[in-house]
């Protein structure tokens, strides 16, 4: 898939006011910084749809963007920013809590992991809990360019050896992209491709 049309449509905190169109969606989330403003403006091929924040963990709202008039991109805040305060933590929590809980349209998350780091108690964390809800993922690890191909290899199977170690007896579809070598996010987009058609096939 190409994405030939991505339009913004909405940015708020309510998970009631998102749009009420029955598009299939797909939620993109990870710690700030991890290049998701990034990945989703190449996927989109746009300078800055997504706006990459000087000031993480400040901008805590769900952006709704509607691509090929045919599917929701969305783009949620980012999460464990040192610095955030305990009430904008709790905010934060709501926050996703609500949307996760009551996007019925929702058919995948990407959860963004620096493919750099050891794995972190946030991220696996926050990706048992969405275990634990039912809430299919899909991971994509970012930053692909910052590492030789062996590096990246083993920090994959390190990360998803660890996610085994824990609760997960099957670990999740993943990705590597690099939004700087523009790479990996054609398989991303046809993986939601994939899923736009079974959503769409499903009665
Ligand atoms: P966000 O906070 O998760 O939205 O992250 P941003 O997209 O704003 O990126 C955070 C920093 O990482 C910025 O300095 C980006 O230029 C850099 N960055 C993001 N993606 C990549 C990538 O694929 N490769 C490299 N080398 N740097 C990246």
């Amino acid at each position: 898939m190409r994405v030939t049309h991505s339009e913004f449509v909405i940015s708020n905190t309510d998970v009631a006011k998102c749009p009420k169109e029955p598009l299939a969606e797909y939620a993109f989330i990870g710690r700030s910084n991890v290049g998701k403003s990034s990945l989703i403006n190449t996927l989109c091929a746009r300078k800055n749809l997504a706006k990459t924040s000087g000031r993480p963990g400040k901008t805590q709202l769900i952006n709704h963007f509607k691509i090929n008039k045919n599917w929701f991109l969305v783009d949620l805040p980012g999460y464990g920013y040192a610095k955030t305060s305990k009430t904008n933590k709790k905010a934060f929590q709501q926050l996703i809590t609500r949307y996760f809980e009551k996007r019925q349209q929702l058919i995948s998350a990407f959860v963004l992991i620096d493919i750099r780091h050891q794995p972190q108690r946030v991220d696996l964390d926050f990706m048992e809990w969405l275990g634990t809800n039912y809430i299919p993922f899909a991971i994509i690890f970012t930053k692909a360019d910052k590492l030789k191909p062996l590096a990246r290899e083993r920090n994959i199977k390190h990360y998803l050896e660890k996610m085994r170690e824990e609760i997960w007896e099957e670990t999740p579809p993943y990705f590597t992209t690099s939004s700087l070598h523009k790479t990996g996010v054609e398989e991303v987009l046809t993986y939601i491709d994939q899923l736009n058609k079974e959503f769409k096939n499903t009665p």
